[in-house]
């Protein structure tokens, strides 16, 4: 077996299954996402590793465990529409896309955004569409959505993401006072006015910036 598949087996049993991710539509497209394609070529070698990596513009890849984590909190099915804040790398958007019917995700900087968006091509992850733009104001265009993730930490739950939540719909999204330690919330939406929030656990994730979130200039 070479490096790679290796690796990617020890993610997998050691930093999923070991920890608890049950899902198997998670489990599966963690397997079959090739982690390698989304990071710099020069940490391909640690692309499954259990950690973060840095993929520019001061962002991150997150660690495997916190994106199987909040896609199987998403409790996605093959129908879903879904919302994503924070595209980065592509990489947790690939994920979502093959599980859910489609997926729109929203990314402030340029450069990740195309970088993304060829890289998605590439992998032929035809369903998801990356977007441009200020992902605090959600993307009304395609709303409601079942599931929306926001992969960077918000001060606070911003107000478009809740209004484009189908009823039913599930949001997961990072909240704290420190603009880089949060604690990983779970939103839901009952009805057209009724909402539960749950708290799941310390997360760690680089702020949302933006008109609802920390602004500009963070
Ligand atoms: N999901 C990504 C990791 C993203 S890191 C992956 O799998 O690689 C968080 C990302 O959120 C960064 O790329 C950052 O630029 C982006 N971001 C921060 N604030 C944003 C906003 N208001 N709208 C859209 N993207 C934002």
């Amino acid at each position: 077996m070479d490096r790679i598949s290796s690796a990617r087996e020890t993610m997998i049993r050691d930093h999923l299954k070991a920890r608890g991710i049950r899902d198997p539509a998670v489990l599966r497209a963690m397997e079959e996402v090739p982690r390698e394609e989304f990071v710099p070529e020069e940490l391909v070698e640690f692309a499954y590793g259990d950690y973060p990596l840095a993929i520019g513009e001061g962002q991150t890849i997150s660690q495997p465990y916190i994106v199987a984590l909040m896609a199987e909190l998403l409790e996605l099915g093959p129908e879903d529409r879904v919302l994503e804040i924070g595209t980065g790398s592509g990489y947790s958007a690939a994920i979502l896309g093959r599980i859910a019917r489609e997926v729109f995700t929203v990314e402030h900087y340029a450069t990740l955004a195309q970088g993304a968006a060829s890289r998605l091509r590439r992998l032929n992850c035809g369903n998801v569409t990356v977007l441009l733009g200020d992902g605090t104001r959600g993307w009304q265009e395609f709303a409601p959505y079942q599931a929306i993730q926001v992969t960077a930490g918000a001060p606070h739950v911003p107000k478009a993401l809740r209004e484009q939540l189908a009823t039913g719909g599930r949001l997961v999204i990072p909240v704290g006072h420190h603009p880089r330690m949060q604690s990983l919330e779970r939103i839901l939406r009952i009805g057209e006015n009724e909402f539960r929030r749950e708290d799941m656990c310390a997360v760690q994730f680089v702020p949302l910036i933006g008109e609802d979130g920390w602004g500009d200039d963070l």
